[in-house]
């Protein structure tokens, strides 16, 4: 089929012509060989190679720890406001453009929340295609999310096949008018094939709490949190208050709470939804292959294999969610 092809030779070209339209990050290797998603400064090219950044692209739309709301007696509740540049980020793989349609489902259908609003329609999405490697487990996600981009670009032999995806893709490829040039590729199958299944994972009874590899999986762990902090859709957070000296002003803050932690599923009075770490773990795996809440049903792991490259107690739920999940092969 006829595509619109750009050579490898003409990569730093498009990039020079983003920055021209927005600021670009993309997966940059540092001094110390990790990957992670930085300012792409001319003359820099990005990994697109890496098989995943060490955070995922979360960072850019919801912030470890910020002020959620402001109170003070002359102006009364107000909302902090973001002003958030347009920012295009620009490598993107499949699984982390369906973690961000994930957290969209989360932060922007019913009840928008306007920090997250405001900073996710500032970003521009480019994604890429990539081939998984021994700790992905994105081809066999049940997620029914799209990996949705304003630009998506297919590696082939010696450049890339570039699709729009909507109206600003649309502009970036005016933008880089004259350098691509169309022509017959066969493109292999989309990487996007791994998502978009219509596929609901039931509740199954024998996930109840009796699963002897709860106790198993929590006996090996460290509870450190990494693999939630690593992961493109955990979003849990907390909320803390406080108050001025001057008793005249406050501030409500949230920031990155971890299902793995004691202090996850405590509440008021001592009480604890999760007192220890085998029912911490079944509560994970749940809301990672069953999904949670008003998502109930539409499992939230995108399979960016994060979690497992992190661990340091290298567990895998992996063969757990194989023997237990009908959606698996
Ligand atoms: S659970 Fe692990 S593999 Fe799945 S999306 Fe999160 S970090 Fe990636
Ligand atoms: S990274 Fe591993 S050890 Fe740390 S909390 Fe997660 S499962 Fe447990």
């Amino acid at each position: 089929m006829a595509t619109q092809f750009i050579a490898n030779h003409n990569l730093e070209l498009l990039l020079e012509r983003l920055r021209t339209y927005a600021e670009v990050h993309a997966p940059v290797r540092g001094d110390d060989g990790g990957v992670r998603f930085a300012a792409l400064t001319p003359g820099t090219l990005p990994d697109l190679a890496a098989p995943r950044t060490l955070l995922p692209p979360k960072k850019y739309l919801l912030q470890p720890r910020e002020t959620i709301l402001n109170y003070t007696d002359e102006a009364g509740y107000q909302l902090p406001s973001v002003i958030s540049s347009p920012l295009i980020l620009f490598g993107l793989h499949p699984c982390d453009l369906a973690g961000i349609n994930y957290l969209d489902q989360v932060f922007t259908c019913d009840d928008p929340d306007p920090l997250y609003a405001a900073r996710r329609s500032a970003l521009i999405l480019v994604g890429v295609s990539c081939s998984p490697d021994e700790f992905c487990s994105c081809h066999r996600s049940a997620s029914p999310l799209k990996a949705t981009s304003d630009l998506f670009l297919n590696v082939l032999d010696g450049g890339f096949a570039v699709t729009s995806g909507s109206p600003r893709g649309d502009e970036l490829l005016d933008l880089a008018n004259g350098i691509f040039e169309e022509r017959e590729s066969a493109i292999p199958e989309d990487m996007r094939r791994f998502f978009g299944h219509a596929v609901t994972a039931e509740v199954r009874p024998e996930l109840d709490a009796t699963l002897p590899e709860w106790q198993e999986l929590a006996d090996r762990c460290l509870g450190c949190g990494v693999c939630s902090i690593c992961c493109p859709t955990c979003y849990c957070f907390d909320v803390l208050e406080f108050g001025g000296l001057d008793g005249r002003s406050a501030a409500r803050v949230r920031q990155w709470d971890n299902c793995l932690f004691k202090s996850h599923g405590e509440v008021a009075g001592g009480m604890s939804f999760r007192k220890n770490r085998a029912e911490r773990f079944r509560y994970r795996y749940r809301h990672k292959y069953h999904g949670f809440g008003a998502l109930q049903g539409i499992p939230s792991c995108v399979g960016c294999g994060r979690c497992r490259v992190v661990c340091p107690a290298g567990l895998d739920l992996r063969p757990l969610a194989e023997r237990l999940e009908r959606w698996l092969p």
